[in-house]
């Protein structure tokens, strides 16, 4: 934030700026996992970094960090801040701090991190809500701003209701977009289809690297437009994204699927490996963060402060 590290309770913006009044930011999660040196490798900066740098340019938003510094400051609050045996997952948030209406336009870069486990995901139940994903004239689901995940956060009050962890959101003309913080995929004989961002769905990082990883395995990948009622009778359906991974389905709308999630854990288990560094894999870059072996500034009240509060937050911001 305004360039350096801070205290979490320092980390504030004022009640009038546009990032307050209107939700006007854009973000990026970023994942890093252990690596078998035990450091940390953050995946794919570079497409996170250029994924934010559109988001900033379709809102107005003025970006003015070059890479070197987005990815050296995402490994400086790594070092700072992670704990011996957990991983990590980075925020970053560019934040509209100064200027009305797309005049005299400010931001600031706002990087946080959360601690996370490295566990693997469970198979979750899946419902379709009835909140849609908005269109490309109205709020495009190719920016990831804020205020975009509104219609998420009504989606899962409503899936609550009904033992549903997380929920699809169809886009305006009734097929499947994404859901409410992930990408869908889903195997019907053999395939893994997805559907196009054309249809509502954030130009994810993780489907892209799926998709190769689906390829290296022999396995067919299709982007083409998904029907509510085929996800109803897919075999397979599991949803990827940075930090949803790739969890399997295992039930949509109340009812089991149809197979076990035999091809979508094979490419699971493929995906693991080349994010942890086990088996890599040319379409997952990762960037070493080298001082985290775990043995790291554990007495440092930075460290200390900005630790426990981020692990706090880290349950109320999962699936972005
Ligand atoms: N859709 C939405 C709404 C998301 O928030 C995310 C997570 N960033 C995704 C899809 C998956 O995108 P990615 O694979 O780039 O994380």
């Amino acid at each position: 934030m305004n360039g350096r590290q801070r205290p979490w309770d320092e980390a504030v913006l004022h009640v009038g700026c546009e990032a307050v009044t209107r939700g006007l930011t854009v973000f990026e999660g970023l994942k890093g996992y252990r690596q078998p040196d035990a450091s940390l490798g953050i995946v794919l900066v570079r497409q996170h970094y250029e994924r934010l740098a559109r988001s900033a340019r379709l809102l107005h938003i003025p970006f003015e960090t070059c890479f070197e510094e987005y990815e050296a400051a995402a490994c400086g609050l790594v070092e700072t801040l992670l704990q011996p045996d957990k991983e990590m997952w980075l925020r970053t948030t560019l934040c509209v701090t100064d200027g009305y209406w797309g005049e005299d336009t400010k931001a600031d870069l706002i990087i946080t991190g959360y601690q996370t486990e490295a566990t693997a995901p469970e198979a979750i139940h899946l419902g379709v809500s009835t909140w849609r994903r908005s269109a490309d004239a109205s709020m495009p689901a190719r920016i990831k701003t804020g205020a975009n995940y509104q219609v998420g956060r009504l989606a899962r009050i409503e899936g609550r209701r009904c033992g549903c962890t997380d929920m699809v959101l169809l886009n305006q003309w009734g097929r499947v977009a994404e859901t409410t913080g992930s990408c869908i995929v889903m195997v019907r004989n053999g395939t893994v289809y997805t559907p196009p961002p054309s249809e509502g769905a954030l130009e994810s990082i993780t489907v892209d690297v799926i998709e190769s990883l689906a390829r290296s395995l022999g396995i067919d990948f299709v982007r083409r437009p998904i029907d509510r009622t085929e996800l109803l009778v897919a075999d397979e359906l599991a949803l990827c994204g940075t930090l949803a991974e790739m969890v399997p389905v295992a039930t949509i709308e109340g009812q089991a699927l149809r197979s076990p999630p035999t091809l979508l854990r094979t490419i699971q288990a493929r995906y693991f490996a080349a994010v942890r560094g086990r088996e890599p894999h040319p379409s997952v870059q990762l960037t070493l963060s080298p001082s985290t072996s775990g043995a790291n500034h554990a007495d440092r009240p930075l460290h200390e402060q900005l630790g426990r509060l981020a692990g706090r937050e880290m349950a109320s911001q999962a699936a972005e």
